[in-house]
């Protein structure tokens, strides 16, 4: 039988494991395994040559029993209803487990970005809001950018959303443009969020950071922030990248033996997070196969991609020397790639607890709309590694207490925290 790789199975399967250890009873297992609510959308716009499109939209909101639904919109051509389902889900347990009182919800409209003009593509962002707007809101459910959308499109929709009621409403989206509401130190969030989750683990397992180096599964907002970090938090080496090439339609492993110059790197990706690959290449890079990072000889190993990367198949490819597996993507490993890695020793730290550091900032962002006062980026980073350190020691506690895997820790402290607030609330 063939490896599913269904996003939302997935989540249920994930979600079942832990169900079963936790011993939940029929109803919160009814009420967890689906979201509350998920609307689907046609959206039909009018394209710059005069002709109308229609797009296929989603918004689901998983669970929203510790505050409002929270999630991106992700703007991708191979986007389901079943990924937008599993991608709530999680953000229901990543602000459970970074302790923000949010829930989970997420969004998705079918297309690829880099296809649409500037104009076509704010079009669509109003139209979006159009079609949604009384289902979302700062008390409702607050959307966010995800994989192909970006602040400027968060600033339309914002726009969009405070023209049709009347009333500038900044806290109904994160994720805007600094200058437009949008939060200082927001654009790193995600990215350094996942270094100060993989700085806590050393701590615990005695590895001197300095003398350790990375391979880092794409190059968009996440993988490059990451890859920041880890050079310039924490001292190590980044010895290779990976995106997808949309003119080749395939992905390629960007790497240099004695490590990447970020900066540089950064220089030569355009907004999608495609490196030029000819111009790394005449800067002294070697250009691979998509599927070599996995494969490379280092400590760190970071998928920052898409879902279900680390699979069946690609788990094998792991090199023995990798020490920590920091999954900065949603869902990157299978359930049967799971199995594999619990019996490998690899310290894992879990999508949902190593990538909060998105919504964290969010959160903050949300807040700092609310009181109309704008902290600086130091105090931003601060107060986001205050609490990415304690998520990670609620998750790290709960696993040596427990004696259960990490994924499985940070599934029992969400769970806990939601059905608490479900039963608080009188739901169950
Ligand atoms: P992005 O669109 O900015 O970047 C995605 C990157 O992955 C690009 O470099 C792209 O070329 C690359 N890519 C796509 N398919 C690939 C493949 N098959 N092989 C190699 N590279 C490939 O997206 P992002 O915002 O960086 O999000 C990345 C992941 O992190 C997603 O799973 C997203 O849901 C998750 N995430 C994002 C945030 C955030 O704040 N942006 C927060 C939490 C989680």
């Amino acid at each position: 039988m063939s490896e599913n790789t269904n996003a939302f199975t997935m989540a249920q399967q994930q979600f079942d494991q832990v169900a079963d250890l936790l011993s939940l009873n029929q109803q919160i297992r009814e009420m967890l395994r689906f979201p509350l609510r998920e609307y689907h959308l046609r959206i039909p716009i009018r394209m710059d040559d005069g002709n109308i499109r229609v797009f296929q939209g989603y918004r689901v909101q998983h669970n929203d029993a510790r505050g409002p639904a929270k999630g991106g919109i992700r703007f991708h051509p191979a986007e389901t209803a079943d990924t937008v389902r599993a991608l709530a889900m999680w953000m229901t347990w990543k602000c459970a487990v970074a302790d923000i009182p949010l829930g989970g919800g997420k969004g998705g409209i079918v297309v690829d970005p880099a296809t649409l003009s500037n104009g076509e593509k704010e079009r669509l962002c109003r139209a979006f809001v159009r079609s949604l707007w009384r289902e979302i809101g700062p008390r409702q459910d607050v959307p966010a950018p995800d994989v192909g959308s970006n602040p400027q499109m968060m600033g339309w929709m914002m726009d969009e959303y405070s023209i049709i009621t009347g009333q500038y409403t900044p806290g109904v989206i994160t994720g805007k443009p600094v200058g437009g509401g949008g939060s200082l130190g927001r654009r790193e969030a995600t990215g350094y969020g996942v270094i100060y989750t993989v700085r806590e683990t050393m701590k615990h397992l005695k590895i001197d950071s300095t003398k350790t180096t990375a391979a880092v599964q794409g190059f968009g907002n996440v993988a490059q922030h990451a890859a920041e970090g880890f050079i310039k938090i924490l001292g190590g080496k980044v010895i290779c990248v990976s995106y997808w090439d949309r003119d080749d339609r395939t992905s390629y492993t960007v790497s240099k033996d004695d490590g990447i110059d970020i900066d540089f790197l950064t220089s030569i990706t355009d907004q999608y997070g495609s490196i030029n690959k000819d111009q790394a290449v005449s800067a002294g890079y070697k250009i691979e196969d998509g599927d070599a990072w996995i494969t490379k000889k280092v400590d760190v190993l970071i998928p920052a991609a898409l879902e279900g990367q680390i699979n069946a198949d690609s788990v094998k490819k792991i090199h023995d020397g990798v020490k920590i597996l920091a999954e900065g993507a949603n869902g990157p490993t299978t359930p049967e790639a799971d199995v594999v890695l619990k019996d490998s020793g690899i310290f894992l730290i879990p999508d949902f607890l190593c990538n909060a550091g998105g919504v964290t900032t969010s959160y903050f962002e949300g807040v700092q709309n609310d009181m109309n006062f704008y902290w600086t980026k130091a105090e931003v980073l601060e107060k986001l590694d205050d609490k990415m350190t304690q998520a990670f020691v609620a998750v790290y506690e709960m696993s040596c207490s427990q004696n259960v895997y990490m994924r499985d820790a940070a599934y029992m402290v969400a769970i806990d925290k939601v059905v608490k607030a479900m039963e608080l609330r009188g739901w169950l």
